[in-house]
């Protein structure tokens, strides 16, 4: 693909960075960039760091706070964002559509410069698309192959030096896939579908688009394509299936919860599939037995650390009480061994729920704006603390828990009360595990 010299619209730059890689990958090959949000400025600010670079010198210009139709129209290429809804009907896709100018995105400019299908694993579904993804990723690693993990998790894989053995490991959302369905249709060899239910039905319209954009990430484009279907998953597109079912999962997994289990069985038979090695039970166990020190994803329900035989978890990303009982429900009976830590940013959320489970669990240290009400909700149970930081959190729970129980942090509120962002909290927690002090921003 030759970018030198052409101009190119880049459609939603997002406050999450999702238009950076692409910016940045067209710019360096010489094209001449024109990125466009509906945000203004100042909500993108973060995104825009990462750009500035391009900015200053001229080679990316940008047109924010809404889009221009002659940006669409006269230009050699658009970029769009995949979370521009409901593309088919976005006033200025159809503009382009109607001037003549080829749509592309990010993901499809990737697959269109990877080596082979061959060598790619695809993930979709409604939930666990990171965790399975990460699993494949973290197994192939161990295994001693070369990996990239990308699509919709991490940055852009546009630009990497992916070579013809390297595996990629590509995680891709309903939009992404609803993009890879245009033109030349692609799938990748080995393509998992977690599980389908509904999500994104304002983006998709209605249910029956949202399934057949999953599905079709397993259409059958060779002979050799396997599909790596969830339970519950209806398929009849042709490719050869392997049924996914958690019970069969054997080994140890650091991650907690069934869903995990489920996880990590597709990966592992995603891994033989790919690897072609699905009769070779010694290998099967050897992937299995790669999984055993899988973390987690970062925040998300992740295995930082052990402490004189107290496990550590750091779920920092929910910031919404169902999150906090979604993650309490992965610990199964060993909930009662849990000593988690909750409260913060005050929302206006009703953590009743929360407060409700504090009688079983083995303590509940609350902390940041909304940790004196969580504590008074709970204050019927008897190991409840009113503890204020997540220092003090720490420390308490340290001092209470035995060998065999869990330290949860799973604030079930944002943490803008006493840190920059979920992250910063996250570090902070893993940093006062390891014995560090905690500031605002992350950790000293
Ligand atoms: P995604 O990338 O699809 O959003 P993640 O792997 O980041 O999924 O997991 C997000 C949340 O979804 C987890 O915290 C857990 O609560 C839930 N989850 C993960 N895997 C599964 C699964 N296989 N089935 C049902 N729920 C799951």
């Amino acid at each position: 693909m030759e970018f030198a010299g052409q101009r190119i619209t880049v459609m939603g730059l997002g406050r999450f960075g999702g238009g950076v890689g692409v910016t940045r990958f067209l710019a360096e090959r010489g094209a001449d960039v024109l990125v466009t949000d509906l945000d203004p400025e100042d909500k993108l600010a973060e995104s825009l760091g990462a750009i500035r670079d391009l900015v200053d010198s001229g080679r990316v210009r940008l047109r924010l706070g809404g889009h221009n139709v002659s940006d669409f129209t006269t230009c050699d290429l658009v970029v769009a964002n995949p979370a521009v809804p409901r593309p088919w009907e976005n006033r200025f896709l159809r503009a382009a559509g109607a001037a003549g100018i080829p749509v592309t995105t990010e993901i499809r400019l990737l697959v269109d410069c990877l080596p082979t299908r061959d060598r790619v694993v695809g993930i979709t579904g409604s939930a666990g698309k990171s965790t399975t993804s990460a699993m494949i990723a973290h197994a192939l690693g161990r295994l001693g192959e070369r990996v990239h993990l990308g699509g919709n998790i991490g940055g852009s894989l546009l630009g990497r030096a992916i070579g013809p053995h390297d595996w990629v490991v590509l995680e891709l959302s309903s939009f992404q896939l609803h993009w890879l369905g245009q033109g030349p249709a692609w799938s990748p060899r080995v393509a998992v579908i977690t599980n389908i239910t509904p999500n994104h039905l304002d983006w998709h319209g209605d249910m029956e688009h949202y399934r057949a954009c999953k599905v079709s990430m397993a259409r059958r484009d060779g002979p050799r394509d396997v599909a790596v279907l969830g339970e519950g998953v209806v398929y009849a597109d042709g490719r050869r299936v392997v049924r996914v079912h958690a019970a069969d999962q054997r080994g140890r997994l650091s991650v907690p919860g069934e869903h995990n289990r489920a996880n990590a069985r597709a990966a592992v038979l995603a891994v033989l599939a790919a690897l072609e090695k699905e009769h070779d039970s010694d290998f099967a166990r050897r992937v299995e037995e790669s999984l055993a020190d899988f973390a987690g994803l970062p925040h998300r329900l992740c295995l930082i650390g052990e402490r004189d035989g107290v496990r550590y978890f750091d779920d920092s990303k929910s910031t919404t009480p169902e999150s906090t009982l979604l993650a309490l429900g992965a610990f199964g009976a060993e909930v009662a061994r849990v000593h988690l830590i909750a409260g913060g940013y005050d929302k206006g959320m009703d953590l009743t729920p929360i407060a409700q489970r504090a009688g079983s669990l083995a303590g509940l240290y609350c902390i940041g704006t909304t940790g004196p009400g969580l504590a008074s909700l709970a204050a019927g149970a008897e190991a409840v603390f009113a503890c204020g930081t997540l220092e003090e959190a720490v420390e308490h729970a340290r001092r209470r828990a035995k060998p065999g129980d869990v330290v949860l942090l799973s604030p079930a509120c944002a943490s803008w009360d006493q840190f920059v962002n979920y992250e910063a909290r996250g570090k902070a927690f893993a940093a006062l595990v390891r014995g560090a002090r905690a500031t605002a921003g992350g950790t000293q």
